[in-house]
C-alpha cells in the first residue's frame, strides 16, 4: 500500500518507487486485516479510532468490535475483518486513506498501519505484484 516509508510528516525516500497514486489502497484497502500484534499495539495506544473499523471473529463463534477487545482476548481471535463501525457492513474504501491532491494520497495511520500494508511491495514480482502500480515505471 502507499509507500511503506511515507506519511503525512515523513518525505518520500529517494529509493522508494511509490508515487502515492493511492490506487492499490483504493482497490485492496477494504480487504486489509491487521495481525493480532497490530491490534495489541492499537489497544496499548488507545487507538479506538482505528480499532472501531475492525471486527474480530472469536473461537466461541461470537464477533467483537475490536474497540471492545481486551489484550487478553487476542489469543482467542480466529480472524479479523474491516467493517463499518456503525453498520458492520463491508466498506468500499479504506477509511484511513487521505487524498491530499488531485492524484496524490497518503495513509492517515502510516506510523501504525497494518503489517500487510507495511510489507506491500507491488513493484516486485511475487505475491503482491500489481501491474497497475505506477511505481513499476520507475523500476523498468
Ligand atoms: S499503486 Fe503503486 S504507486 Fe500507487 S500508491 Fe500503490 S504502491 Fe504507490
Ligand atoms: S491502512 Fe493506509 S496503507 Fe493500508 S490500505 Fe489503508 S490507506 Fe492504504
Amino acid at each position: 500500500m502507499i509507500s511503506a516509508w511515507e506519511s503525512m510528516d515523513e518525505p518520500a525516500s529517494e529509493d522508494e518507487p511509490c508515487e502515492q497514486c493511492g490506487l492499490c489502497c483504493r482497490i485492496f484497502g477494504p480487504g486489509i486485516a491487521p495481525t493480532t500484534a497490530n491490534v495489541y499495539i492499537w489497544i496499548e495506544q488507545g487507538r479506538t479510532d482505528i480499532l472501531r473499523w475492525f471486527v474480530a471473529f472469536m473461537e466461541n463463534s461470537t464477533r467483537i468490535n475490536c474497540a471492545d477487545l481486551q489484550a487478553e482476548d487476542l489469543g482467542n481471535i480466529v480472524s479479523i475483518e474491516m467493517r463499518h463501525p456503525d453498520t458492520e457492513e463491508y466498506v468500499t474504501v479504506c477509511p484511513f486513506l487521505r487524498r491530499i491532491a488531485k492524484e496524490r494520497y497518503l495513509c492517515g495511520i502510516h506510523q501504525v498501519k497494518p503489517e500487510m500494508c507495511c510489507t506491500y511491495q507491488p513493484w516486485i514480482w511475487g505475491e503482491t505484484f500489481f501491474n497497475r502500480c505506477r511505481g513499476l515505471k520507475k523500476k523498468i
